[in-house]
């Protein structure tokens, strides 16, 4: 700590003494970096997914899996020349040995991502851009959700199924293993900016339907935020 920042940090701690040091110290604490990477919030309680996804769940994944991979993709990001790049960038020079970055940017990314594509029930259509393409290139949404329900089922071990985009401006169906992305192009295939991602690791589904991930899929797909796939899938397309 510069000795400015210090003096600064004390008076402010000196000044706040009164009423809760702790707090005030933690929000002054001059230590952290703008670079660091933060753990966002659900845009809904973590009861809001019952009984599709129990709170307890929720709580664990969010607050402890997500909160992990945050944690480790800063301690990964110490000593190297990424610390002011977005996800993005971070994820798209990924190569294989980097370990560290590759499952703690993807499980960041990932997740980040999948709040915001399930939330509570709404009961709305798929939005018009999306819904086209959907129907042009996998005749039915109902055909589409089966073949993601199926690309799940065969990921063996951890994982993640996608709804991306291709660079051929199609989309796509597919599955990569632990936390990858399509947007590793140095590691994953194929390559795409993913619009719907669903998490079929353990965690996120084994405290209320341990074994049966096939009724984990199927309670899912109310949950989906049609809505912000489809911002998504606007975005992709430039
Ligand atoms: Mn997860």
């Amino acid at each position: 700590m510069k000795k400015r920042e210090f003096l600064k940090a004390n008076a402010l701690l000196a000044g706040s003494l009164v009423l809760n040091p702790f707090s005030v110290w933690a929000e002054n604490r001059p230590t952290r970096t703008t670079n660091e990477f933060t753990l966002p919030p659900l845009d809904y309680d973590f009861e809001a997914l019952e009984p599709a996804i129990d709170t307890l769940t929720m709580q664990i994944h969010h607050g402890k899996h997500h909160a992990g991979y945050v944690n480790n993709l800063n301690k990964a990001l110490t000593g190297t020349n990424l610390g002011g790049k977005s996800l993005e960038e971070i994820l798209a020079q990924i190569s294989v040995q980097d370990t560290a970055l590759r499952n703690n940017a993807g499980g960041h990314y990932n997740h980040s991502l999948f709040w915001k594509i399930i939330g509570p029930k709404l009961d709305r259509p798929v939005p018009k851009p999306l819904h086209k393409a959907i129907e042009t290139q996998f005749d039915s949404q109902e055909k589409l959700i089966e073949e993601m329900k199926t690309a799940g089922m065969k990921v063996f071990g951890s994982g993640w199924v996608w709804l991306a985009l291709g660079r051929d401006q199609k989309l796509f169906v597919s599955a990569t293993p632990n936390q990858d992305n399509p947007l590793m192009h140095n590691i994953v295939s194929p390559v795409g900016i993913p619009i719907l991602g669903i998490d079929v690791w353990e965690h996120a589904y084994y405290l209320k339907y341990q074994n049966r991930r096939a009724d984990y899929l199927n309670a899912l797909w109310p949950l989906i935020q049609w809505e912000e796939v489809n911002r998504r899938y606007k975005a992709a397309l430039g």
